[in-house]
């Protein structure tokens, strides 16, 4: 069955905040959705209860995804959220549980987002490891309950929900890795002229995609910039220091292997970025927060090293946006889902993607360079420790930025193989993401999440 790509390029690169895009964005924005079916229905509850159920529930805590619901149901949204506000929530609200609601006000108390044990549901029956229930409560009166499922890169459904379609039908339609081959090949363009083609098709006014893309980019260079400014440890009590900043420092005076440079430069911002994640600081997702430093650190590093013209840059994003959308429909991008190999793993067939597309690969090319990169990622499980996506989760993107370049090379320099196509690897990632054992897909039950020596 031919399953069409309704992703849109923005909603790959979607401004947010830190830590995590499944268990930080996507409860804020779950929440907000739930607030507005209460405010359109007239309903004005006494309280707000929430449960946190899966993964959500296992690692929340570290991911701060009760301060993201409630966060939500103030109707903050993740791109624009004051982040001081967002981080004290939790006292605001102990002080002063009122929150505005419609015409009116309802209480949500720091408590009121109840982080449910397994031995509390049947995990199995949940309709997505990632999976949260509202109710609006008056006395013992359920007046609304809603189940959201969070599914990865700040995605959130409702079960049984259809995915919205885009505004039309696109311009050059295509449902894979082969079909948006086949499409770019006709155009005698890149991937990124086919998304950008149909993205530009769907605007409401002209130059709307072109701007978004715009600050896109410019949140990346802002957030790697931060993250070069900053030291200390990050919060958390795992004890990981910020490393950006010396590793850069490193570069700049020469200690790195000439050879070496532009990948540990890239691999700076991508510390950069990870670190200001895991602080919960603003962050794009790319495809998802945990795995947010790969894309931006290996095209910041290209495009200021060769003076990229922001139309090559706005085409580069959107070809490796183009690899994210085609995993999301026939895999997915959440760990919680199909393990690391859905994030990293993507993020990194995107960067390698874009960075063959920058260095003058053909379509074929740039389609081998991400098979290669993400057939090189199958089977990498999620297991961050403490459930802060910190270790290994920040070293793991400067190691996506390593692999980025090798597959990236590997296409535009041997002999092109079609043993296995990225559409075969993308299936066969979500086959091994089935079969993976719940303890390493985002439970912080095991792998490395286990491994601490006892002290
Ligand atoms: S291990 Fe990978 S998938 Fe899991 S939280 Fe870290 S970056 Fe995300």
């Amino acid at each position: 069955m031919t399953v069409p790509i309704t992703v849109r390029l923005l909603e790959i690169f979607r401004i947010g905040l830190g830590p995590s895009s499944s268990h930080t964005v996507g409860p804020m924005r779950a929440a907000a959705f739930f607030r507005e079916a209460c405010v359109a229905r007239g309903i004005l509850p006494e309280r707000v209860e929430v449960d946190l159920l899966g993964s959500l529930s296992a690692t929340g805590h570290g991911h701060l995804t009760d301060r993201a619901v409630l966060a939500g149901l103030h109707s903050w949204h993740p791109e624009t959220v004051d982040l001081d506000s967002f981080h004290g929530i939790l006292d605001t609200l102990a002080k002063d549980p009122r929150v505005s609601w419609g015409n009116g006000f309802t209480t949500v108390k720091p408590d009121a987002v109840r982080f449910l044990r397994y031995a509390e549901y049947r995990h199995e029956e949940l309709p997505h490891p990632n999976t949260l229930r509202f109710r609006a409560m008056r006395g013992k009166d359920v007046l609304l309950e809603e189940t959201w499922c969070s599914v990865g890169g700040g995605f959130v459904q409702r079960p049984g929900d259809p995915v919205p379609p885009p505004p039309g039908a696109p311009l050059h339609p295509f449902h894979d890795g082969r079909t948006l081959v086949a499409r770019a090949t006709e155009l005698k363009g890149t991937l990124g002229d086919v998304i950008l083609a149909n993205e530009q098709n769907w605007e409401t006014r002209t130059g709307e995609i072109a701007e978004g893309i715009d600050r896109v980019w410019a949140a990346f260079q802002a957030c790697i910039s931060r993250g070069l400014e900053r030291k200390g440890d990050l919060p958390g009590g795992l004890g990981v220091k910020r490393r950006a900043a010396e590793l850069l420092a490193r570069v700049e005076s020469g200690k790195v292997e000439r050879v070496y440079s532009h990948i540990a430069r890239a691999q700076a911002y991508a510390f950069a970025i990870n670190e200001e994640n895991a602080a919960g600081g603003r962050v794009v997702t790319a495809p998802t927060n945990g795995a947010a430093g790969i894309v931006p650190a290996v095209l910041v590093e290209f495009a200021e090293r060769t003076m990229l013209h922001p139309d090559v840059i706005r085409n580069a994003l959107a070809t490796a946006g183009a690899i994210g959308m085609i995993v999301k429909t026939h895999a997915s991008i959440s760990g919680a889902e199909v393990g690391c190999q859905g994030e990293v793993g993507t993020a990194t067939a995107m960067a390698a993607a874009a960075l063959c597309q920058l260095m003058g690969g053909d379509v074929k090319q740039v389609e081998v360079a991400a098979e290669i990169a993400m057939e090189h990622n199958l089977g990498l499980t999620c297991d961050p420790i403490k459930g802060l996506v910190q270790a290994p989760c920040i070293e793991r993107n400067a190691m996506g930025v390593a692999k980025a370049w090798s597959a990236a090379q590997l296409s535009l320099h041997s002999v092109l193989s079609n043993v296995v196509s990225l559409d075969r690897v993308i299936a066969v990632m979500k086959r091994t993401g089935e079969d993976m054992r719940r303890e390493y897909k985002e439970t912080s039950e095991g792998g490395l999440a286990v491994s601490l020596p006892e002290c």
